[in-house]
């Protein structure tokens, strides 16, 4: 990660006090929006493939910025995680979550992101733990999500890191599949619950024999490990058919809803909120 820093500003010179500057703003300003509450939670629906029945929901992070508008995660997450401020960020986010879903009717399960530099903290277990009991969230209804880049910081400090959370009964999903390195050798090696296919293999379905083919292995890969896939990014009924066909587990994507805040969910009647 080093050596991509040192490239970015390489090719920022021209402008790097400008950059600099931006990032630095950008930073304080964030800052700012979390004690403001300028942050918000969408939640993106997980539904079952063959049923079509909600299993749960993805809380993906918000910041309605006073100038700019709704300002997506790609946008901020980075500077959050340059300047430390995702390990409150992160915090709120999961809190958030947990209490959100501890209201919810029926008990479908919440889905949160981990960044790489939560999951390198060693508080973390003891943060969910406590979360899950101020919140009353029955843990079986947590998932984390990590990527592969989050395991790879320190193999064997993961290992240990997954099954400490593991033994508080939450689950994790492995986020991303098929977009890094060596998908198959961390499978091999840890113990997801979820694999999360990524969208970008959903794209070229339609019209891609090979991209089919791939999916088709991925879904076997995970049937025979006997972990759950869910792929992501869904847009057509074309592509959920071909899920529908080809046995995957649980879909999400725009098709079956796009992240929504709490309120358009619950009067859209997805969910009912206990008294
Ligand atoms: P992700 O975890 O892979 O989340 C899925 C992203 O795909 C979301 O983008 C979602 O809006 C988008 N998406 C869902 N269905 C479709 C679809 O059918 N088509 C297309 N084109 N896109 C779809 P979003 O909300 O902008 O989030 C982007 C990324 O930001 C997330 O990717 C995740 O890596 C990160 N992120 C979001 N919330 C959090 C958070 O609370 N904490 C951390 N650490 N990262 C977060
Ligand atoms: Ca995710
Ligand atoms: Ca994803
Ligand atoms: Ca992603």
């Amino acid at each position: 990660a080093k050596g991509d820093v040192s490239r970015s500003i390489c090719f920022y010179e021209p402008s790097m006090d400008d950059f600099v500057r931006t990032r630095r703003k950008l930073a304080a300003e964030l800052r700012e929006a979390l004690e403001k509450g300028q942050l918000d939670l969408h939640y993106q629906v997980q539904t079952s493939v063959l049923t079509g029945e909600i299993r749960g929901y993805e809380a993906l992070v918000r910041w309605r910025h006073p100038v700019r508008g709704l300002v997506p995660p790609s946008d901020f997450i980075p500077i959050a995680e340059e300047s430390g401020l995702i390990l409150p960020i992160g915090e709120w986010v999961l809190r958030t979550a947990c209490a959100t879903a501890a209201t919810w009717s029926p008990p479908y399960k919440i889905a949160v992101n981990l960044s790489p530099i939560q999951f390198g903290t060693a508080g973390l277990p003891d943060l969910i733990r406590r979360t899950l009991r101020e919140t009353g969230l029955d843990a079986e209804r947590l998932e984390l999500e990590l990527t592969e880049s989050t395991i790879f910081v320190d193999r064997e400090r993961s290992l240990h890191m997954l099954r400490e959370i593991k033994r508080l009964g939450v689950s994790i999903a492995l986020d991303d599949f098929g977009t890094g390195y060596s998908s198959l050798d961390i499978l091999r090696s840890f113990p997801f619950d979820k694999i999360k296919l990524d969208r970008s293999f959903m794209r070229e379905v339609e019209d891609s024999p090979t991209a089919r083919a791939i999916i088709r292995a991925i879904l076997a890969l995970g049937s025979s490990l006997k972990i759950p896939v869910l792929a992501e990014g869904i847009e057509t009924d074309a592509q959920l058919a071909l899920l529908r066909a080809e046995g995957c587990d649980e879909a999400q994507g725009y098709l079956l809803g796009r992240p929504a805040p709490l309120d358009s969910i619950v009067s859209g009647g997805q969910i009912t909120l206990m008294p």
